[in-house]
């Protein structure tokens, strides 16, 4: 088992509260209300276009960058409304991590620096010796610091893609997130790092919130807490169909449509 016991105390809690989203007049989302506890992993499951990945951009105010976007509901991280009025975008990122699905290391940039490159975004100075200590500490959580112990300076680039992955989520990792978002992390991989990802969320759990956007079922099984089904039928916008505990998700689902979705009927 990878997971961790659930609800350890440590992280935040992230809440979307009758989250809607538009993109010019169409809505994609419609009235997503959602917990994300402290401690926990939560999946975003569902088919394709069903709004998973623009629920977990509005979480960390990606949304609000794409020109045509519009946005209702609220989202609150410890009980506080991340789009407040007069709350910076910075504030609100200096908390949250994220991972896509492509890696997206800095490729002429060294591992070393690809560690530390979002830290700017904190506004934090740090000493060498302090650097140095970060990136050993992210790219130890981020079970990568064994392999490239011996080559920090070299190019981000020169890495596996699995090792690039994991060179991500290091650099997400230095700014000390509560919340880590990662939208798919695993698709571009093969199965064996796709299984060290998995062993990285499992050890992460204990100290960050995640949240894992994935179209693999067994792997929604295996590293989350809570799941929630999304689908966006016949043309309506996408909204959460059922969500709950992940066994009963996977084990006795009290929707059909999320039964037929978990067994991989559609
Ligand atoms: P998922 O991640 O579940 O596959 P998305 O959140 O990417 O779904 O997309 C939800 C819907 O929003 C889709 O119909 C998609 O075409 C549309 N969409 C996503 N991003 C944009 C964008 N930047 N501009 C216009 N439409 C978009
Ligand atoms: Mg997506």
């Amino acid at each position: 088992m990878i997971l961790p016991p659930q609800g350890d105390g440590t992280g935040s809690t992230l809440e979307g509260r009758r989250v809607s989203a538009w993109f010019g007049d169409r809505k994609v989302l419609d009235r997503v209300s959602l917990t994300m506890p402290s401690g926990q992993v939560t999946a975003l499951i569902g088919p394709s276009g069903c709004g998973k990945s623009t629920f977990l951009r509005i979480l960390n105010r990606m949304h609000e960058l794409v020109p045509t976007a519009s946005l209702a509901g609220e989202v609150l991280l410890d009980g506080e409304d991340i789009y407040a009025p007069g709350r910076r975008l910075t504030e609100a990122r200096r908390n949250i991590g994220m991972v896509f699905q492509k890696p997206n290391p800095f490729p002429a940039m060294s591992i070393y620096d690809n560690v530390l490159a979002g830290l700017k975004l904190t506004g934090l100075r740090k000493s060498g010796g302090e650097k140095d200590h970060l990136v050993e500490e992210c790219l130890t959580k981020a079970g990568l610091w064994k392999e490239v112990r011996d080559r920090l300076r070299q190019p981000g680039g020169a890495l596996s893609g699995g090792q690039q992955q994991r060179l991500c989520i290091a650099r997400s990792l230095a700014i000390r997130p509560r919340v880590l978002l990662m939208d798919e992390p695993c698709s571009a991989l093969d199965p064996t790092s796709t299984r060290r990802i998995e062993e990285t969320i499992g050890e992460l759990a204990h100290e960050v919130t995640i949240v894992i956007v994935t179209h693999n079922m067994q792997q929604a099984a295996r590293v989350s807490h809570q799941c929630a089904f999304f689908l966006a039928e016949q043309g309506t916008p996408g909204a959460i169909v059922e969500h709950g505990p992940t066994p009963a998700m996977f084990g006795s689902p009290t929707d059909p449509r999320t039964a037929d979705y978990v067994a991989g009927r559609f």
